[in-house]
């Protein structure tokens, strides 16, 4: 009888790229060769190995999937790699990166993402992850007791901030209107009165609250930004003031979000009166972490967390500020009942007539169904390093901006906007002869792109009433007073040399 297996079935047999325990040698020796490029990437020495138009032109054209239909060695192929990424790629361990908030990473998490991602767990059901679900319980239970929560909490790992944010607002809304309208929006789906949910937050809070309330059906006008003060915490009197004014509309008011460090000013909203307020006019309070939420383990910014204990949910990136690899956040909600509103029971998955306490389905938790295992990346960074470590790197790199600040202070060259309250510092390069805020933008763009093409710094900008800004995130305490301050003289230096072009203008 002639068999139906298509000839290609022949070579399966005599090739093993699938990992098991046939392809044991096989996956050693992939790992080796690629640490040897991991290791050229250490030792390049600039962030960056530059930017050129025609440099990334021949790049989009290397990128190309051509010739896919047959394999082709590792070997060739990681070749390829190294000259289209990984000589390409930007080093965030490099003391001249200072652009946004990415940190460098610890080698035990880098571990954990080898294990992690080879063993490939699922942390959805139990019967998927059974040991992992106690690991990513015993970090979730550990980050909440950071936070004085007691055993109603719980939490769940998220891919980020924004998903975290989208976690509260979503919980926030449907807990308002299921409390206080009785309307189940999870089964019944929308409803008119929904239209007239504010939630309110400071107007240097993330981008992601107005997005994720336009995901929710509540679009970017039910958010309600609140005024800040100087030094760029939400002002709680203008808060009071809004949510009357909302009231007054006709419209209600269902959360606030308080931001524990923002994303430009790493500026603390003052969570206790905050709190206070929201609670009496029984709105949900939500503290946006994804950058300050870690700095509860330190002694220099744990005094911000006042009033935390009147919180409903928590947003904290690890892959922030815990010097994790992305994806590490993570959702905390004050009493773990809120998570009903994102729950479903599938028979296929998690049928509600096998729940069993004993081996809990993490899924029931979450917005995602399968879902990496980030948690074990903070469980042995958290058990090799120890918190001392952690809290002595965030209050390094605190100090380092401290120290830029001082001296950038002095240097009549510079405007700074802000006193800095975490690890970034927003200021403007103003050159002596120019009096326009529209040059000015321009010498400060170019200045940012000017080191950044040159591989030499890269530097984040942003913008305060429409004037275009510098910016310094430091996230590296391996980076020195003595190199942040050679930056700064990058920047004077390259703001000098836009001078020729401001005399032909
Ligand atoms: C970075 C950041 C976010 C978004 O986090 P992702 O992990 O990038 O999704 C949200 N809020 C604040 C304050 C942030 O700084």
């Amino acid at each position: 009888m002639s068999s139906n297996k298509p000839s290609s079935f022949k070579e399966l047999s005599l090739n093993n790229y699938l990992f098991n325990e046939e392809s044991a040698k096989l996956f050693e020796e992939h790992i080796e060769k690629t640490l040897n490029y991991i290791q050229q990437f250490l030792s390049q020495r600039k962030f960056y190995k530059g930017d050129d138009i025609i440099e990334i032109k021949k790049d989009k054209l290397k990128a190309k999937l051509q010739n896919i239909v047959n394999a082709h060695s590792i070997d060739d192929v990681l070749e390829e790699l190294n000259e289209l990424y990984i000589k390409n790629s930007v080093s965030f361990h490099n003391p001249n990166y200072v652009a946004h908030l990415n940190c460098p990473i610890t080698l035990p998490s880098i571990v954990a993402e080898i294990l992690a991602t080879s063993i490939n767990t699922a942390v959805e059901t139990w019967d998927q992850s059974n040991a992992a679900t106690f690991i990513e319980q015993e970090v979730i239970h550990w980050i909440c007791n950071e936070y004085n929560f007691d055993e109603n909490a719980d939490g769940v790992f998220t891919s980020g901030g924004t998903q975290s944010n989208f976690m509260a607002l979503l919980l926030a809304r449907d807990h308002y209107a299921f409390k206080n309208l009785g309307i189940n929006i999870k089964q019944n789906g929308w409803s008119d009165d929904i239209s007239k949910f504010r939630i309110f937050c400071s107007e240097k809070s993330h981008f992601s609250i107005k997005k994720n309330a336009a995901l929710l059906g509540l679009g970017f006008d039910a958010v309600i930004p609140v005024k800040v003060d100087k030094e760029m915490r939400m002002d709680v009197s203008e808060l009071a003031f809004e949510i009357e004014r909302v009231k007054q509309e006709g419209n209600i008011p269902i959360a606030v979000v308080a931001t524990l460090g923002t994303t430009d000013y790493g500026s603390f909203d003052p969570l206790e009166a905050i709190g206070i307020l929201a609670k009496e006019q029984n709105m949900w309070l939500h503290v946006d972490g994804a950058y300050g939420g870690c700095f509860i383990l330190t002694d220099t910014h744990s005094h911000y967390f006042k009033g935390i204990e009147m919180v409903d949910s928590v947003t904290v990136d690890f892959h922030k500020t815990l010097f994790q690899p992305v994806s590490c956040s993570a959702f905390l909600v004050k009493d773990k009942e809120h998570f009903k509103y994102v729950s479903y029971y599938a028979d296929y998955l998690n049928p509600l007539e096998s729940k069993d306490e004993e081996r809990p389905d993490l899924i029931e938790k979450s917005i995602q169904t399968t879902r990496r295992f980030d948690a074990l990346k903070v469980w042995l960074t958290l058990k090799t390093l120890g918190t001392n470590t952690i809290a002595t790197y965030l209050e390094t790199v605190h100090y380092l901006i401290k120290e830029v600040y001082e001296n950038v202070k002095l240097n009549n060259a510079f405007e700074i906007a802000h006193v800095p309250a975490l690890s970034t510092l927003v200021f403007r390069y103003k050159h002596k002869d120019v009096d326009d805020d529209v040059i000015h933008n321009e010498i400060n763009l170019y200045i940012k792109n000017t080191l950044y093409k040159a591989g030499q710094a890269s530097i984040a900008s942003t913008k305060l009433k429409g004037v275009t800004y510098l910016k310094f995130t430091l996230l590296n305490p391996k980076n020195t007073v003595a190199n942040l301050l050679n930056i700064i003289k990058m920047v004077e230096e390259t703001g000098v040399k836009y001078e020729p072009k401001l005399n032909m203008a």
